[in-house]
């Protein structure tokens, strides 16, 4: 076999040719041309012999290394003029359109970002973690699944910071497929809008429910015409919970600062102690901190009550309960919060039953985000990781690629599913 046929064995790239090979300190250099006469535009694919001009246009690509030495492939591309899209440099039928690397290179970059961590990946390909971020960007620019929107039936959206503060995402959720189908940087009515956008009217109006946290700005979404007005808006409980937590952290630090007002630092700290006792599930509790809890149920007062109501909230959704067992057992829940003089629940009872419905709907429905919860803690974890990303888009392609409807091969799976 001639040495240029076994290097083109070797790169295993479409539509080439070999013309030379050479060493460059570690990179091993390989001059390639391309089989077809005809020029590609990458952005629509439109083709023609024409071409603009007799230039040619130095290019390259870094393709999978061999052995510890980094392979680029280099090629003299020529310019074509696209009705659409004027003049441009030809696509190659190995790499996608703006990349500075092959498509073989960029699927096992993508790959490796569903799997492991940054450092991990930047030493073993030798890529800094934003170039990372850009190919994973043009993976699911290309790959992302056309049908992904078709037949949604019941869908939640949730917001999610991907980055410390105020960066924000809305992601949304098919609830039967469990997988995320679209998302945005942003969190407000806009943001959902351009989902119903992207759906279009037709594929809208089959949405029968949409699960939510309890803010207006997905609902008033949900609810413009041409979106999905017809569908079940159904807050989650767990969401519902944390309303009530938060309203017995409020009653807690209030005791506590009046604690310390008063000058009993001593027991002003062991209030302090004490704000995961209070929050956690009773049955998750440490003897130390059961030992705890029983020290304030003696002690009374403002606190403990405001312990019970969570507790008496938060057991509706812990059990088998019937929804109309656990719409007595809200109804009665209400009452009882907004006679409590404890003002944090007196607000949250307002909340919840404005909510009531919605609560009910998502327990009727049995979808809810909690059953996606095990999807948001996946899509935390890569928003952990997507941190040192350049952009929002960036973390939302490594989601994507992470939970959405994409199946990632390696180009060794692609070429057997190619041989047959
Ligand atoms: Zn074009």
């Amino acid at each position: 076999m001639r040495a240029s046929t076994l290097v083109k064995e070797l790169l295993d790239l479409p539509g080439i040719g070999v013309s030379a090979v050479a060493w460059h300190g570690q990179q091993l250099v390989i001059d390639i041309r391309l089989r077809s006469r005809r020029l590609t535009c990458p952005e629509c694919g439109y083709s023609t012999k024409a071409r603009y001009d007799s230039r040619p246009v130095p290019s390259w690509w870094r393709h999978l290394d061999f052995g510890v030495h980094v392979v680029i492939v280099r090629c003299l591309l020529g310019r074509l003029e696209c009705p659409a899209h004027g003049v441009l440099v030809q696509a190659v039928p190995f790499a996608r359109a703006r990349a500075r690397f092959t498509r073989d290179f960029e699927d096992v970059t993508a790959f490796l970002a569903t799997k492991t961590d940054k450092t991990t990946i930047a030493r073993f390909l030798r890529i800094d973690w934003d170039t990372v971020g850009r190919i994973c960007e043009r993976v699911v620019a290309e790959d992302l699944d056309e049908d992904r929107l078709d037949g949604l039936v019941h869908v939640g959206v949730d917001e999610v910071s991907w980055k410390k503060r105020h960066n924000y995402l809305t992601l949304v959720t098919d609830h039967d497929a469990k997988k995320v189908v679209w998302g945005k940087a942003g969190r407000d009515t806009k943001t959902l809008d351009a989902f119903f956008d992207d759906l279009g009217p037709e594929r809208s109006g089959e949405i029968e429910a949409v699960s939510m946290d309890m803010g207006p700005a997905y609902a008033k979404s949900v609810r413009a015409e041409g979106h999905a007005p017809q569908a079940v808006i159904c807050y989650d409980p767990f969401h519902a919970v944390k309303i009530v937590a938060d309203a017995l952290d409020v009653e807690r630090r209030k005791a506590w600062n009046e604690l310390r007002a008063a000058g009993d630092t001593e027991a002003a700290k062991k209030f302090k102690g004490a704000r995961w006792c209070l929050l956690k599930n009773p049955a998750d509790l440490d003897p130390g901190q059961q030992a705890v809890l029983r020290k304030l149920k003696r002690r009374g007062g403002d606190v403990w009550r405001a312990y019970s109501l969570k507790e008496a909230f938060r057991e509706v959704f812990s059990g088998d309960l019937s929804v109309e067992q656990a719409a007595e057992l809200i109804d009665r829940w209400i009452s009882r919060a907004s006679r409590s003089r404890l003002p944090a629940f007196v607000k949250a009872s307002k909340t919840i039953r404005k909510h009531r419905d919605g609560i009910l709907a998502a327990l009727r429905l049995g979808i809810n985000n909690a059953r996606a919860e095990g999807l948001n803690s996946v899509v935390r974890l890569i928003f952990r990781r997507a941190r040192g990303f350049h952009s929002p888009e960036a973390a939302l392609a490594l989601v994507m690629l992470t939970c959405g409807p994409i199946t990632l091969q390696l180009p060794h799976e692609q070429r057997s599913i190619r041989a047959g």
